[in-house]
């Protein structure tokens, strides 16, 4: 279970402090799937990057299944990130010089698993998502979709229990948009816990919960009828 309670992020910019995220509280119970949106600058990466434990709150709580991570250190957030969450960003954030199998191996790496075991998860990942076909190109020879969905695959590699996804469609055009919806979405049957920010409506009602962020607050908070 994920719970943000009273959370303030404040970058200071240019000398004016600015609330990326002001008071906030939220609860996520495991295996939910959430869409977030608001308008550009309202703190949605700031709160996936926080989820995510790319970043801490200057003041409040996380806690990560009743265990608070705002106590922790750098290398301890580090591992806890390393083995339950997965990241699916916009641009991919794909190393260029290393090739699909080799982008998706990397968590995998540097948890020590012997090559052999290695091979057989980034082939069944590869295979899940449709590139195996494409296991040895690098990302500036593959298309946008076929790019995130290795990003799919390396996020998922490590099985964690949380994917955050920060506007995952946002650089695809359409038809590869709806691909990633659903293989993000696939990943639910696993249980994780999934949450995506996302400018476009028709994705995030599709989610269980909708969360609207307008300057750096929780909005709105609409759980879809079952
Ligand atoms: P969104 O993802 O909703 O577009 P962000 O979370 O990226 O919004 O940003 C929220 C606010 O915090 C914006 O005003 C943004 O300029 C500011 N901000 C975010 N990250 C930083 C940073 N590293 N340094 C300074 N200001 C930042
Ligand atoms: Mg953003």
């Amino acid at each position: 279970m994920i719970l943000l309670e009273d959370v303030n992020r404040i970058f200071q910019v240019g000398g004016q402090p600015v609330h990326a995220l002001a008071h906030v509280n939220l609860e996520i119970t495991q295996g939910e799937y959430l869409s977030i949106m608001g308008p550009s600058g309202s703190g949605k990466s700031t709160l996936l990057n926080i989820l995510g434990l790319l970043d801490r709150p200057d003041s409040g709580h996380y806690l990560l299944d009743d265990k608070d991570t705002t106590t922790l250190g750098d290398d301890q957030q580090a591992r806890l990130r390393h083995f339950r969450i997965g990241f699916i960003f916009q641009f991919f954030h794909l190393v260029p010089r290393l090739t699909a199998a080799d982008n998706v191996a990397l968590p995998l790496v540097l948890a020590g698993m012997p090559v052999r075991e290695r091979k057989d998860r980034v082939a069944a990942a590869l295979q899940r998502f449709g590139i195996a076909n494409r296991a040895d190109h690098r990302p500036d020879q593959l298309s946008g979709g076929q790019r995130q969905r290795v990003a799919i695959a390396r996020a998922v590699i490590m099985n964690p229990s949380i994917i955050l996804a920060d506007e995952p469609t946002g650089n695809l055009d359409r038809a590869s948009g709806e691909e990633i919806i659903l293989a993000v979405e696939s990943l639910r049957a696993e249980g994780m816990t999934v949450l995506i920010v996302t400018h476009d409506p028709n994705i995030g009602n599709r989610a269980d919960r909708a969360i609207r962020m307008v300057d750096g607050q929780i909005v709105a908070d609409d759980r879809r009828a079952p």
